[in-house]
């Protein structure tokens, strides 16, 4: 029998990808989500390009009785937790609207999925938990850092939650398995150009913001430092394609349901290995879209780690996943994307 998945934050820029992943390997997913920082557009382009007629459920995910319905009405094998806030800025702003959403939400997963048989959970973290680390690559062995926002805060405190509800259901009728899978940075979009990133407002992230400069909507791209103790002086990240990210997922999911698992909870690092500084990937963005981008220096950005990215040795070789898509197949996808948005016609 199709194994179900419940993807909450199904409509987002991460969920839907997944969504449709999943679902081109044989899955059933029910797509839940309270819409607080998406539109439609995403859940649209999910049944346009699997060619299913999926049900849309709005749901708050800090809405216990919401939550336990949607545990009552549908068969749930698997939980991959998206449904969260996700803006590091806005969450140095408004700290407890951060930590009651992203908490209470995973807390409410965690409760439903344990009270309804379902023992498998899957949970969004982040790179983010490394902080600044002392040696690059990242293993999934190197030391968390302390956060330096409510947001890292709050992927830190759930990767802890799921651990702790791993360790003491053990062995009980409310068993619960987990994986975290630590995202370095997810870029792009779907080849169709049918789903991608929608930041709301002046988006925070690199590509957003090159994509958009690059389509006018934006005046000129700020390089944030170029002082930096790297070869070019800009930073450097891991720069992971989103459908070889939803790909990982269907990995994990698939792990889970099998039986594969050897720990109880597993961390695996979701990146392709490869440190790409900003220049690189401007110069990169320009050449395969074959454009000149209005960039400049600007000052460091508060925050910023130096260098970071993944030792993935571990996600390759025990799930059998691994980063495929080159970086310039990831930046013409979204820049295909944008245009798609644009309004372009056969983008
Ligand atoms: N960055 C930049 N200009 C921007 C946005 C980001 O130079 O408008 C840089 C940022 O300083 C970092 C890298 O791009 O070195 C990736 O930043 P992003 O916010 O996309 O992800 P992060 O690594 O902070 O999670």
């Amino acid at each position: 029998m199709k194994k179900t998945v419940l993807v909450s934050g199904g409509a987002g820029f991460i969920g839907s990808h997944v969504t449709v992943e999943l679902i081109e390997a044989g899955y059933d997913v029910v797509v839940a989500d309270n819409m607080s920082n998406c539109d439609k557009t995403c859940f649209e382009g999910v049944k346009k390009i699997t060619g299913k007629d999926l049900k849309f459920n709005l749901v708050d995910f800090c809405d216990m009785e919401a939550v336990n319905k949607l545990f009552s009405e549908n068969r749930i094998d698997a939980v991959i937790h998206f449904a969260a806030f996700k803006a590091v800025g806005e969450s140095v702003a408004k700290p407890v609207m951060y930590y009651k959403n992203n908490l209470e939400s995973f807390l409410n997963v965690l409760e439903a999925a344990s009270g309804h048989g379902c023992h498998n959970i899957l949970f969004s973290s982040s790179a983010t938990v490394y902080g600044e680390p002392d040696a690059v690559p990242v293993t999934e062995k190197s030391p968390r850092k302390p956060a330096t926002s409510p947001y890292g805060n709050t992927k830190q405190m759930c990767e802890d939650i799921l651990q702790d509800t791993v360790k003491a259901t053990k062995g009980s009728d409310g068993e619960i398995k987990g994986i975290l899978l630590r995202y370095f940075n997810p870029i792009g979009a779907h080849p169709s150009a049918l789903i991608g990133e929608l930041p709301r407002g002046v988006p925070n992230n690199l590509v957003p913001f090159i994509t958009q400069t690059a389509i006018g909507k934006r005046e000129c791209l700020s390089i944030f430092g170029n002082d930096y103790p790297t070869p070019d002086g800009t930073c450097l990240r891991d720069y992971i394609d989103i459908v070889d990210l939803a790909k990982a997922h269907v990995s994990a999911v698939g792990r889970m349901l099998e039986g594969k698992m050897k720990e109880d909870c597993e961390v695996f690092n979701i990146g392709t290995g490869r440190p790409l500084s900003v220049l690189e990937l401007v110069n990169a963005f320009e050449k395969v879209n074959n454009l000149k981008l209005n960039y400049k220096f600007a000052p460091r950005r508060a925050g910023d780690v130096t260098a970071i990215w993944a030792d993935p040795t571990l996600a390759n070789t025990e799930m059998g996943w691994k980063a495929t898509r080159t970086i310039e197949e990831t930046l013409e996808a979204a820049w295909k994307w944008e245009k798609h948005l644009a309004g372009y016609e056969n983008v």
